[in-house]
Formats: structure tokens, sequence, C-alpha cells
């Protein structure tokens, strides 16, 4: 998927880890993403309606993304808009096309982009090269910014959420100059490119809003 964004600029501090990730999750990936600025609350709905918006496409083995837009407020990212641009898709890529409506909505709501989401309809649910640097173009702007991968075919996980590793994922995709499906080389310190993320969690209580511009 491509890339809108503003320039936002925030500051880091270290916060209290609110960790909705199962414990056996915590220990296939022991290492946790480093704790953030913000908090992140997002609706309970946002991935089941998105998997149910994304259901034609996935039936038909092709992909589907999603924008996730925020608002800030006390330390903590409200997600509160699923923007579904218009897109192009195969059974391994999703790209957004007609970026504007995307930044019209985005800026009309005064919206963080806070993260996306895909599915991956009949892969395994992991962060693919081409995942890989989209989700560098969100962390650049704002270092909360997280990836819902949706893999509703993936029986060990059936979904994930992912952040680059901060700074040795960061820096291996700042360097990296190939586009398309690609190798990264294992950082030199034996960690991983990318993570679970560790400070998101669930609001049953958020206003959640879709945008379908398809
Ligand atoms: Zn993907
Ligand atoms: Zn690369």
């Amino acid at each position: 998927m491509h890339i809108m964004i503003n320039i936002f600029h925030i500051s880091k501090f270290l916060i209290q880890n609110l960790d909705i990730q199962s414990h056996a999750v915590r220990q296939q990936y022991p290492r946790n993403c480093k704790m953030y600025t913000y908090s992140i609350s997002q609706s309970a709905r946002l991935m089941e309606d998105f998997l149910e918006l994304a259901r034609d496409n996935t039936k038909n083995d092709l992909e589907t993304c999603g924008i996730l837009g925020a608002f800030l407020k006390m330390g903590t990212f409200y997600v509160t808009t699923l923007i579904i641009p218009k897109q192009e898709s195969t059974s391994q890529n999703c790209q957004a096309i007609n970026e504007e409506e995307i930044f019209a909505i985005q800026n009309e709501q005064s919206l963080f982009p806070v993260g996306w989401i895909h599915t991956h309809p009949s892969q395994s649910c992991f962060m693919s090269s081409i995942d890989l640097h989209t989700q560098y173009s969100y962390q650049v702007m704002v270092p909360e910014a997280f990836a819902i991968v949706m893999a509703p075919t993936d029986t060990s996980r059936s979904y994930g959420i992912f952040r680059l590793s901060d700074p040795v994922g960061m820096s291996i995709l700042k360097d990296c100059p190939e586009e398309g499906f690609h190798h990264h080389n294992e950082p030199a310190d034996g960690g991983p490119i990318y993570e679970h993320c560790s400070n998101i969690y669930i609001n049953s209580n958020l206003r959640f809003e879709i945008f379908d511009l398809r």
C-alpha cells in the first residue's frame, strides 16, 4: 500500500506498558516492542468490521487494505476511523489509489494516521518486505504507528499487530533501496526487524466510523 501522511512531531517518553497480547504470544516474541510515548486505544469492532468489508476480496484471494485514523487526547491515540481507500490488489499486495481522498478525510477530521490494516487472504500472518516498507513510512511520521495483519486462513494466528523494531528495524528499512518483494538481512544483534506491539488496548466504548471509498 502507498503512503499518505503529514508530518507530525512527537517526542518520546516511556509510558506504562499496556499489554493485550496473550502470554503465549509474549513467550513466542520475548522482545516486546519498546514502550512508546502514547498508548493506543482501538475499537473492539475494528478488526471484525474490516474483515467483513474485505470478505468479497478475501473470497477471491485478493488483499484489502485500510488506514486507521486516530485523535490524540491526554497521552492516548484513540483509533476512531477506518478509511478504506480505492485500491488495486493482488493475492499478495494491496495499493491505495486516489490518495487525496484519504488526506481529505484525515485533514477534515484532524486525524493522525496511526496505522493501517490489511488482509492476507491466503498467506500466513506475517509482514512481507513490501509491508515493512509501508510500515516504515508510517512509523517515520508517527513512532507509535502500527500494522494489523488479518490472516483468516492462518490456523496458528489469525491476526497480528506489528511494528518495526526501533532503532534496528527502522534503520534497516531506512537504508534499503529495494522495491517489490525482496530479502532483508537479519539484524546484526540477532533481534527481529519487526515485533508484536504491546501498547495497544481494546476499548469497547469507543465510537467508530468507517469511510469506504471504493
Ligand atoms: Zn501483507
Ligand atoms: Zn527493503
